[in-house]
């Protein structure tokens, strides 16, 4: 293995969901849901898998999926043209891994938020690129928010591009309208590429909105935007993601992104146009089911001894372990498998500083309420 990926051989995740196997614990380490996505949907790749989609489809997707996701995007009211402006991904990973060949190379540095999903640094170091981190503060209310100084602290003149995730995996938090406004400043001030990850764009709970980066003044330009469906529609397996940009982004990015995949899930790409133009009231079900599971594992991880941190979107909340007697939550992780019957995920190994993150744990509440209620039962024997 090349140096660069020397860091990068196994995911946290395999990890934690291979330990959870061996000792039959209940896994709100890795995120994924337990239950379907809407029937109609599940209905669309059926009649697709037998109704003779099972070919190469198009090289940027099929038409009437990137019709649907430019319909879905203009919700936020931004336009797309489905034909130069929408590129369909073997889910977000590929998106974020060919958008950053694409546009970095050895030399640039690319800004990614601290703590990141495991795939940021690896696609960055795949590109030959450096990351430069910036870390989330966390205020007296538990939110993690971003620090405006300390962005701009970061950028230098090999900057070229920083990656933004929002709902943020694993902190939970959704920026604010000013926090993006910061954002948006250093990329117009110093012609930065914005690559936003926004998996999570429905799930957000309260009164919490997701604005994505791309509506503030400037950004239309130079923000590649990111998604996918797997979290939105219960499907995490089928990985069809897809990017959001202006011709000549989205023509770079294609570049990249056909000489590692070409195409993929060519069956499940009608069913996602389907579930984008007519199951996003069946989304909002799902929403407000996980803002009750969140709460509820939340109460659960209280009552148990943890700490628990505000969580405002995605699948996860993190918790601060020290309450229970316990220093690096990642010492925990390794043992709760065995000891409690529990699956979790240090949240250090998100981070360039686990000094700084040792005592944080996120756990999944993507789960039925049996499951939820079951690793509560057990993690309260912990205490
Ligand atoms: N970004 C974030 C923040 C994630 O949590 C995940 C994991 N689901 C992904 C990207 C990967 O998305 P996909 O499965 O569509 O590749
Ligand atoms: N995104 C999921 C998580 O954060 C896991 C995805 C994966 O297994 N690579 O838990």
């Amino acid at each position: 293995l090349v140096p660069r990926l020397q860091p990068f051989t196994s995911t946290i995740f395999a990890e934690m969901t291979a330990l959870a196997v061996k000792h039959e614990a209940i896994n709100l380490g890795q995120g994924f849901p337990d239950t379907d996505g809407p029937a109609a949907m599940l209905d669309a790749a059926r009649d697709a898998l037998y109704g003779g989609a099972n070919q190469y489809p198009p090289g940027p997707g099929r038409p009437e999926l990137r019709a649907a996701i430019a319909r879905h995007r203009s919700r936020y009211g931004t336009e797309y043209d489905p034909d130069t402006e929408i590129l369909v991904t073997a889910g977000a990973t590929e998106a974020i891994a060919a958008t950053l060949l694409a546009l970095t190379q050895p030399g640039d540095e690319v800004i990614v938020i601290e703590p990141y999903y495991d795939s940021y640094a690896a696609a960055v170091a795949l590109a030959g690129a450096e990351r430069r981190v910036v870390g989330l503060a966390e205020g007296p209310d538990g939110r993690f928010g971003l620090d405006a100084d300390a962005l701009r602290a970061a950028v230098t003149p090999r900057t070229r591009a920083i990656l933004v995730n929002s709902p943020h995996n694993p902190t939970g938090t959704v920026f604010t309208r000013a926090e993006l406004a910061a954002v948006a400043a250093l990329c117009v001030e110093h012609d930065l590429i914005a690559i936003t990850d926004e998996v999570y764009e429905h799930l957000v709970f309260d009164d919490t909105e997701h604005i994505p980066l791309v509506t503030l003044p400037g950004m239309r330009s130079r923000t590649v935007s990111i998604s996918s469906a797997g979290k939105t529609f219960n499907c995490t397996g089928w990985k069809i993601g897809w990017v959001c940009a202006t011709p000549e982004l989205v023509a770079a990015v294609k570049a990249a992104k056909q000489f590692i995949t070409f195409v993929s899930g060519g069956p499940l790409q009608p069913a996602v146009a389907h579930a984008l133009d007519h199951e996003l009231t069946w989304v909002d079900g799902l929403r407000d089911s996980l803002q009750e599971k969140r709460d509820r594992l939340a109460a659960g991880l209280a009552d148990a001894g943890f700490a628990v941190r505000r969580t405002a979107g995605t699948y996860f909340v993190c918790v601060d372990v020290r309450p229970l007697g316990f220093t690096d939550a990642a010492e925990l992780a390794w043992e709760l498998p065995g000891r409690a019957g529990v699956a979790a995920v240090p949240v250090k190994v998100f981070t360039d500083h686990p000094e700084e993150w040792k005592h944080l744990l996120r756990f999944a509440f993507c789960k039925r309420n049996e499951v939820i209620d079951e690793a509560i039962t057990r993690l309260r024997k912990l205490g």
